[in-house]
């Protein structure tokens, strides 16, 4: 077997591997390349890959870094099956139209698809559940929640030629988390194709409910603002129910009031709703009796319009945006309004990647152009590390461990500092073990 990476190597985004046997292809992920604008010009570049020998796509998760080339696919010929769990089809449905909409109303100069390609696309999904085993081709492959966001897997193929056995992880969540049950371990590989996100931390124990308690307290005293750019799948649904949790618990004004500023979170939320089994337990348990992600003051900004208010809002206030790492999105309408107020704090809750506005800032920038406005940062920046829903290196190396037989790792998904660290302490840890750091394009048989 070989595997091609077409994505995410070296980098976070657009993850794509492309893993052949003697007549089987299978495609795992077409994530979108985001962040640096090189970096996205490769979205539109054809794969480097023989599309005869594509028999089938299986899609991780519905992150647009994983499921955002989907479209391109019809372009390229390709009919078959893409296959996912029903939570991800419906998050990668929101996902996708979404991006043919941001492509359409910022004219960008090159609209990869519209709404009729993601319209099609869908038509190839078949639903697949985890743990239940299906065949493509030769390969029997099996989906196991990986706990990172609703509906996310890790992919296992057995090569019924060789019997070999290949897992991709997929993004590992940062288990236990919580909203979902925790990530399912694979207890038998010999490889394994592995994210490194956050190779190299080790996460603080998670106290963000205090965390943001200790913010809101902050914000409430001075009547401040405090926005918090938040991806619009997991991450948004997961600060609603720490707000949920603090105004329950009479942690927070119960007048203060939180705009959820983002239609796809506030549709992604919907979504959730639909899928109580795929919560953990104690979730699952509250939500037969109290929405977890419903509480007194909370605004679902569904238009523009809505949005444009919060800004003549006087006092307190919270202010959930996408996108989460300030790339676009209603977020950026805020930066112009709030962050020259040394009384806002702008709270990073989620990965910042190399060149977006966000990593700008969490960084230490202090200027900022935004639609000819130079805005002069006097926000408090702040950031609650425990909320990513990447496993740290500790996480990684657990459930690596957990693989009977592991002979071969491949590091993915990871910018090269925490991959190279990663890599170290993989070789310290699990000695005899070779591993490798693909390059984009880069094939490595197996
Ligand atoms: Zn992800």
């Amino acid at each position: 077997m070989k595997i091609k990476f077409l994505g995410a190597a070296s980098m976070v985004t657009g993850s794509c591997y492309f893993l052949t046997g003697e007549s089987t292809g299978l495609m795992v992920d077409y994530g979108m390349f985001q962040g640096k604008a090189e970096e996205m010009g490769l979205n539109s570049v054809k794969p480097d890959i023989d599309f005869d020998k594509l028999t089938a796509v299986v899609l991780t998760h519905a992150h647009l870094d994983h499921c955002g080339r989907l479209p391109l696919l019809l372009r390229y010929g390709f009919r078959g099956p893409i296959f996912m769990t029903e939570a991800t089809k419906a998050l990668a449905e929101l996902v996708l139209y979404d991006s043919a909409k941001i492509a359409k109303e910022e004219e960008l100069k090159v609209v990869l698809y519209t709404d009729e390609d993601v319209e099609k696309i869908m038509k190839q999904v078949q639903l697949v559940e985890y743990d239940k085993p299906f065949m493509v081709g030769e390969f029997e492959v099996v989906l196991m929640d990986a706990g990172h966001i609703l509906g996310s897997a890790t992919v296992l193929v057995r090569d019924t030629k060789t019997e070999k056995l290949v897992s991709f992880s997929g993004d590992l969540g940062n288990t236990p988390e919580p909203l979902l049950d925790p990530t399912h371990w694979v207890t038998k590989a010999d490889i394994s194709v592995v994210e490194s996100t956050y190779g190299d931390e080790i996460h603080e124990s998670r106290d963000e409910v205090e965390e943001l308690a200790k913010i809101v307290a902050e914000a409430e005293a001075e009547k401040g603002t405090v926005i918090i750019p938040s991806f619009s799948l997991q991450r948004a649904q997961e600060i609603l129910y720490i707000f949920d949790q603090l105004k329950k618990q009479g942690k927070m004004v119960e007048e203060t009031p939180v705009f959820l500023d983002s239609p796809m979170a506030i549709k992604a939320t919907e979504v959730f709703r639909d899928f109580p089994s795929l919560y953990n337990r104690k979730l699952e348990t509250q939500a037969k009796t109290d929405d977890p992600f419903d509480f007194p003051g909370l605004v679902l900004c569904d238009t523009m319009e809505k949005s444009r208010q919060i800004k003549n809002m006087v006092g307190t206030k919270i202010i959930v945006a996408g996108s989460g790492m300030m790339n676009g999105g209603r977020v950026i309408h805020h930066v112009v309004s709030f962050l020259g107020e040394p009384k806002t704090q702008l709270v990073f809750v989620g990965y910042q990647a190399d060149g977006t506005m966000g990593r700008l800032i969490k960084d230490g920038i202090k200027k900022v152009n935004v639609w000819g406005n130079e805005v002069t940062i006097r926000a408090k920046i702040k950031e609650i590390k425990t909320m990513s829903s990447h496993a740290d290196q500790g996480q990684i190396l657990t459930w690596l461990g957990k693989m009977e037989g592991l002979s071969h790792v491949i590091l993915t998904h990871g910018e090269e500092l925490p991959r190279l660290v990663l890599a170290e302490k993989i070789r310290q840890s699990l000695p005899g073990i070779k591993v490798d750091l693909p390059l984009l394009h880069d094939e490595i048989e197996i």
